[in-house]
């Protein structure tokens, strides 16, 4: 019987710091280019929305990069917006709330515009940076329908500014590791995924609000099952199917699923099956083929991930924040006037493919063609 061969731990390892020092030697050497000559500016940011994610994630890893820095905020609360100013040193007159945010477009300071508010809001706010001249980051998911992806990419087109996602899993070192064993022959293809993400919400909040919302667990966090399963074949799945899961708390979840499960067909026969809800707790993923079998478990925090293989465990080195890694490769896309790897496109090819989950999940659970 043919033995498969997966790379060592220590083969790994090595890989993974080859990776690592690969970034921090592309660092070190524009570092080097910049010392050589003027430092180029550290692009500056503004976050737009001070909620959790800001406040535990984003302003954190703004404190990290290397080729950008929090240059301003958009708030509801002047209040937050000075003690904001005063932490991470940016002038007042760098604090904008969302009426005014529009005159942004007059502030050199600011280059690139990083949209965390409720879902619902992303399509007006990331439209209005199009048109104040920023750069965009959105978080995702993207918004709440398709319609209002195309009209956030075209304004975007219109105004000449690069748009990516708030897709930090492009750039965490397990998630990328699982996409590079799935090209490997060795292993992949891939062609057959599970897991899933759940989390209990006990009270109402916009989470739950399909008008915010734009849906339940599915928009919020079964997403990253989805956006990993595309991740892991490289291909977008071409049709789904899904059901809801029952009601244990109608009255919280009144206009949203409580919890889904659905699954992807790919063109090459591949296929995946996941579960998401707003009641209980899972955060896994693995990916299968006729040669071996990788999981990720925990799979899409911020951090604590555990990696097996059929062959043994990896141990692979976390990022202090993967949103830094994120957020400083588009400030280098901005420099280098390059594409992103996680543009706008892909935020809406995920919003297809949820549209299509719940079209599957209204229709009883029929077939729906994923068309992107
Ligand atoms: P949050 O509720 O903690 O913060 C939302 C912010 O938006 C608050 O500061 C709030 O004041 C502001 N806001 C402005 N207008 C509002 C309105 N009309 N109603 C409610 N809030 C309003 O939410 P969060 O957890 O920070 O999530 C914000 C966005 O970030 C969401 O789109 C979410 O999906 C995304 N997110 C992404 C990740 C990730 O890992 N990429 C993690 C968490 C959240």
């Amino acid at each position: 019987m043919k033995t498969t061969r997966l790379p060592s731990r220590r083969a790994f390892l090595e890989n993974l710091s080859l990776g690592a020092a690969a970034f921090a030697l592309s660092s070190a050497a524009r570092s080097q280019t910049a010392a050589a000559g003027p430092q180029p500016r550290k692009l500056g940011i503004a976050l737009v929305g001070l909620g959790n994610y800001s406040h535990g994630q984003l302003g954190p890893a703004l404190r990290l990069t290397q080729h950008c820095r929090l240059a301003g905020v958009v708030t509801g609360s002047r209040e937050k917006g000075l003690k904001w100013a005063k932490d991470f040193g940016f002038p007042e007159k760098n604090i904008y709330n969302y009426e005014t945010m529009a005159r942004v477009a007059d502030n050199p300071d600011i280059d690139i515009i990083y949209v965390v508010t409720p879902n619902a809001l992303h399509p007006p706010h990331v439209i209005a940076a199009a048109w104040a001249r920023k750069h965009v980051i959105c978080e995702k998911p993207m918004a709440n329908t398709v319609a209002d992806c195309n009209a956030m990419i075209t304004a975007c087109r219109l105004n000449n500014v690069k748009l990516s996602l708030g897709y930090r899993l492009e750039f965490e070192p397990h998630h990328l590791e699982m996409v590079s064993l799935g090209r490997d022959t060795e292993l992949g293809p891939y062609m057959k995924m599970s897991g899933g993400l759940a989390f209990t919400i006990r009270q109402r909040v916009w989470r739950v609000e399909k008008a915010m919302a734009g849906g339940g667990p599915l928009m919020d966090i079964g997403i990253y099952c989805l956006h990993a399963a595309c991740m892991a074949t490289g291909a977008n799945p071409i049709a789904v199917t899904a059901r809801e899961h029952p009601k244990t708390r109608p009255d919280l979840f009144r206009d949203v699923e409580e919890g889904i499960d659905w699954t992807m067909e790919f063109a090459n026969g591949a296929k995946a099956e996941f579960m998401t809800s707003y009641s209980g707790r899972m955060d896994q993923f693995r990916a299968e083929s006729a040669k071996g079998w990788i999981e990720i478990a925990p799979a899409f925090g911020y951090g604590g991930y555990k990696m097996t293989t059929s062959k043994g465990p990896l141990n692979i080195t976390a990022p202090q924040s993967q949103q830094a890694l994120q957020i400083d490769d588009f400030a280098l896309c901005v420099r280098e006037n390059r594409p992103t790897r996680v543009p706008g496109e892909m935020g809406r090819r995920d919003m297809v493919i949820i549209e299509a989950i719940y079209a599957s999940a209204a229709a009883g659970g029929e077939r729906v063609e994923v068309k992107v």
